[in-house]
């Protein structure tokens, strides 16, 4: 695929076809070439002392710091200091003096040097593309002067700018912006694009079924104002939050390059650091100037093309003006000046959707695996039914951005409802919907002017089926079908315009032709048929002058050089008359070549017709485009109903397949699941293998329900689940289940202790209860919270009491609906206190000393927690089992008032006494187990007063030797 610049309409490449012009082209390269060769050596040194130490020029363009990919440009460059060389008296030559500018202009973004048919990098910039391309470092000029230079064909150059961006790279392309045949001397060049991962737009750069985020960030006081945009959609959304919940913004909208301003970004910013544990985005700062909230406002009214952002709904001192417009100003800096064609501006109202925060959305696996951060097992790559680009991108969307309001949810489920009721309709639509390419990429690609041939025809396959999709709709009745269908206006005239004017199978590239259609311009029609005439044309002078001359073995050739010839041997010329008026041209060992007025009209008409009609062809092609973009904000008006409908389907294919229910959601208290299961492993699992479960919560009588069990008998699972379910009803989607009541939450909170944790090292006890602190402070009566071993991260006792005072919370302050798995038995006897607790287990058979787990949910808590048959199942060694086994009832009893319980716990008071036992240390603890052994009839005054001694002694030591021979060892 061509350049932007190139997609542009840049002249067919003289060097293609027609040889005689490709010999010119050549010819001028070469020239160019030698000119470099032969300067390499002083432009090295002046690169040299031009650029000293690694300091990166910087002016207004955004230095780029890129955090992401260990090979960041932005280092310490080494070579540098150790040269020995001395400035130069030569000046650098001309190329390497453009060179320089362009570099300058090119702020921290590699270079991409366009030299003819090839890219090259030079200094630093190659060392780094050599190594991350793993392409051949090469050098220009030799010796102590030599310039290290790496370098591709052009025409790949996608593969290369690709791995480039994914190692946290920008990249500047630049392009030779006049044709060399015409260029007096150096041809000009100039810095057409820089590439970075948030401001592409090209198909092949990006995942289509996700959006590609260019976000910014910009702190205000406690608020940090935020935008995002997604260039290759134009889809713009700007908002503000609580500084403190940046994280989970960034982390929902997994941007792919975040900016901030330049000021906030050093090694010691917090914001900086905030953000690069949440992303692995390259962070990069902005020039302060462009946060500026004048200059911000007025850059959006600019490119918006409004004259205020009233009807926006945006006031004039919101904090995400200088986001915003910073953004946009960092987009234009990316094209070079030019606009990005947003989309309006949509705002961001976080108060209309179920919030997740980050830890949960990972938990729940939303858009991947914890373990391995991929796709595949996520809710997402379960849920994905979505046959266009658009609707993938607006599953993604709704699948973390869950509804609140249930009238809006049950419109929903009335098209998936509709869908499956009319399969007929179901399959017509889902066959339309294959056929459409990414036409919102396509129109915004148009509005930016640009776009290739193929978007031209990709636009026109999406008009063709838009009419028939809009028809098979016509007969919905619930409404979002409905008002699709509607919406889906054909654009007949752009269709039209398209049909006639445009190949039915266009080349990727303008630069080979063959991309208007026959019959939509004549001129081109006649140049066209005049070149493929031209060989016919030349036959036949071939067989014209034979007879005239006489000579039957005269040919026609063609070289570089001179173009067409007629040449005669010497044998043959000895024999014939020369015409007078051939014109001897070059003189070989066997023949004679000539030329004549004739030959060369003819030749030109030939060459000139195959240039003519290229770039006519350029001509009527741009003019296809400009009527195209001109449609280009409807087309994404009907990108945005094709993506509801794609999705809308989707969720109906899934219930259809595996047999989904339409749950019942309303603003009630309650949440009902009748046999319901876990929507990723009941799909996973072979059928019938995954055993289903009830779930039942409410305000009054079971708030807060205790998930006991062993190890591995299914309680994350079970919890998880629910989360899982009640997050897709609030999506719009059917459930797996037979029977669903949802009464929607406003929130769904996960925590899962430290311990369990698969994704090792990133968590530890505290940022367990960092996670759990923020459910305590932020979840209401609405929210579903769902903890999972919460307290396992730190010793038994600390654990259990944590647990049992967070449950306490959650159930007497903010009345949330509650699920806790957790392996500490002893929380069972929460529900001897409090009504609304219920304890259910999940359910084991036991088999002597073997268990196999039922995966079923049961009433009632455990009283044991099987700790030593998982051990055994999992291969531990006998004698330790057993050992194991002697130590815990020692240990059980030993301590048995150890436990936590409401028997030592003023549970119900308002502010409960602190524990007296389990907060004590341990001597202290196993004073008092001395102490309750101990009979005072039976203690002589005198023991009396050693044990009083004996007590103090270990007190002050803080440790001291165990409870050993309580009361008469002495
Ligand atoms: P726990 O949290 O109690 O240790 P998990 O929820 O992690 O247990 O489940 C352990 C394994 O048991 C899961 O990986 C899954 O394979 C299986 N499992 C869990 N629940 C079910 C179920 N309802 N039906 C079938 N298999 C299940
Ligand atoms: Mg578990």
């Amino acid at each position: 695929m061509p350049g932007p610049s190139a997609g542009d309409g840049e002249a067919p490449s003289p060097g293609d076809e027609p040889p005689a012009a490709a010999g010119q082209a050549e010819q001028a390269e070469q020239a160019e070439q030698a000119e470099q060769a032969e300067q390499a050596e002083q432009a090295e040194q002046a690169e040299t002392t031009a650029k000293p130490g690694a300091g990166q020029v910087q002016g207004s363009q955004p230095k780029t710091t890129r955090r992401r990919g260990k090979s960041t440009g932005g280092k310490a460059r080494p070579g540098k200091a150790s040269s020995p060389r001395g400035p130069s008296p030569k000046a650098p030559s001309p190329m390497m003096q453009q060179y320089a500018q362009a570099k300058k202009d090119a702020g921290d973004a590699l270079l991409f040097f366009r030299m003819g048919d090839f890219y090259e990098l030079f200094h630093e910039d190659a060392k780094i593309a050599a190594r991350v391309l793993g392409i051949t470092l090469t050098a220009r000029s030799k010796g102590d002067d030599a310039i290290p230079m790496a370098g591709f064909p052009a025409k790949a150059y996608e593969n290369y700018l690709q791995q480039l961006i994914q190692a946290g790279h920008a990249v500047a392309l630049c392009d030779q912006i006049e044709d060399p045949k015409l260029a007096k001397g150096l041809v000009e060049r100039k810095v057409t694009r820089i590439v970075t991962a948030g401001t592409l737009y090209e198909d092949d750069l990006l995942d289509h079924r996700a959006s590609n985020y260019l976000m910014v960030v910009a702190p205000c006081g406690e608020r940090v104002g935020l935008a995002w945009l997604d260039v290759s959609t134009g889809s713009f959304t700007v908002g503000d939050v609580p500084l403190e919940r940046l994280a989970d913004e960034v982390s929902r909208l997994d941007p792919a390059e975040v900016v901030l301003p330049e000021n906030w970004l050093h090694d010691d910013s917090k914001l900086a650091a905030t953000l690069a544990a949440v992303t692995t985005a390259p962070l990069v700062p902005g020039p302060a100037w462009t946060f500026e909230p004048g200059v911000a406002h007025q850059t959006l009214l600019e490119d918006l093309g409004v004259v205020t952002l009233d009807g926006f709904g945006l006031t004039d001192d919101s904090p995400a003006i200088p986001a915003a417009g910073a953004a946009l100003a960092y987009a234009r800096h990316t094209q070079r000046g030019q606009s990005v064609p947003v989309n309006g501006l949509a705002i961001h109202s976080p108060a209309t959707g179920l919030g997740l925060d980050r830890a949960t959305r990972s938990c729940l696996e939303l858009l991947a695996t914890q373990r391995d951060g991929r796709r595949e097992g996520s809710l997402l790559s379960i849920m994905d039914r979505t046959r266009s680009a658009m609707g993938a991108r607006l599953l993604r969307q709704w699948l973390v951005m869950p509804l609140i309001d249930p009238a809006a949810i049950t419109l929903r489920q009335s098209a998936v409802a509709e869908l499956l009721e009319r399969p007929s309709t179901h399959n017509q639509v889902t066959d339309l919907l294959d056929g459409i390419p990414d036409m919102e990429r396509i129109a915004t690609r148009l509005l930016a002017g640009r776009g290739s041939p193929r978007d031209l025809a990709g636009l026109r396959a999406a008009l063709r089926i838009v009419p028939q999709l809009a028809a098979s709709l016509s007969a919905c009745a619930s409404a979002p079908l409905a008002d699709a269908g509607a919406r889906l206006t054909p654009l007949p005239e752009l269709l039209q315009l398209l049909e006639r004017g445009l190949a039915e199978h266009p080349p990727t590239s303008l630069v080979d032709g063959g991309v208007i259609a026959t019959g939509w311009n004549e001129t081109l029609d006649e140049l066209r048929t005049l070149r493929t005439n031209g060989t016919a044309a030349i036959a036949r002078f071939q067989a014209e002058e034979a007879e005239r001359t006489g000579i039957p073995s005269l040919k026609v050739g063609f070289n570089r050089v001179f173009g067409y010839y007629i040449e005669i041997t010497h044998a043959q010329a000895a024999q014939a008359q020369i015409p007078e008026h051939y014109q001897r041209k070059q003189t070989l060992t066997s023949a004679e070549r000539y030329i004549t007025p004739d030959l060369k009209e003819l030749e030109s008409s030939i060459l000139t017709a195959e240039e003519r009609s290229r770039s006519l062809e350029v001509e009527l092609f741009g003019e296809l485009r400009a009527s195209a973009a001109a449609s280009g904000d409807d087309v994404r008006a009907l990108a945005a109903q094709v993506a509801r409908v794609d999705v809308l389907a989707g969720f109906a294919a899934i219930a259809k397949d595996r047999g989904w229910v339409r749950p019942q959601v309303d603003d009630g208290p309650s949440i009902d699941i009748f046999e319901g299961r876990h929507p990723v492993l009941d799909v996973l699992m072979d059928a019938g293998v995954f055993v289903p479960n009830d779930v039942v919560l409410d305000q009054d009588s079971s708030r807060l329900v205790l998930i006991t069990g062993p190890n591995m008998a299914g309680k994350s699972t079970y919890i998880r689940q629910t989360a899982l379910l009640v997050l897709l009803a609030q999506v719009g989607s059917f459930l797996p289940a037979t029977t669903a009541r949802i009464g929607v939450v406003d929130r769904i909170f996960t925590r899962i202790g430290a311990a369990d944790d698969l994704t090792g090292g990133a968590s530890t006890f505290m940022v367990e209860m960092t996670e759990t602190a923020a459910i305590l402070n932020n979840a209401t009566d609405r929210s579903l919270v769902i903890l999972d071993e919460v307290g396992r991260g730190t010793s038994t006792w600390d654990g259990l009491s944590i647990a049992w005072s967070i449950s306490e919370f959650l159930y007497r302050k903010i009345r949330a609906r509650t699920l806790f798995a957790t392996h500490y038995h002893e929380l069972v006897e929460l529900a001897d206190e409090f009504p609304a607790v219920r304890n259910v287990n999940v359910s084991v058979k036991e088999w002597g000393e073997e268990i196999v787990f039922l995966h079923k949910i049961v009433p009632g808590g455990t009283d044991r927690s099987y700790g030593l048959h998982v051990a055994r199942l999992a291969g531990v060694p006998r004698a330790v089992i057993e050992r194991a086994g002697r130590i815990l009832s020692d240990l059980e009893q030993r301590s048995p008032d150890l436990r936590p319980g409401p028997k030592t716990v003023a549970a119900g008071a308002e502010s409960p006494e602190p524990r007296q036992t389990a907060l004590f240390p341990k001597p202290v603890a196993a004073i008092l187990d001395e102490l309750r052994a101990l009979d005072p009839d039976l203690v002589s005054p005198m023991e009396a007063l050693l044990t009083l001694k004996r007590f103090h002694d270990r007190l002050e030591g803080g440790g001291g030797p165990g409870p050993t021979g309580v009361g008469g060892s002495e």
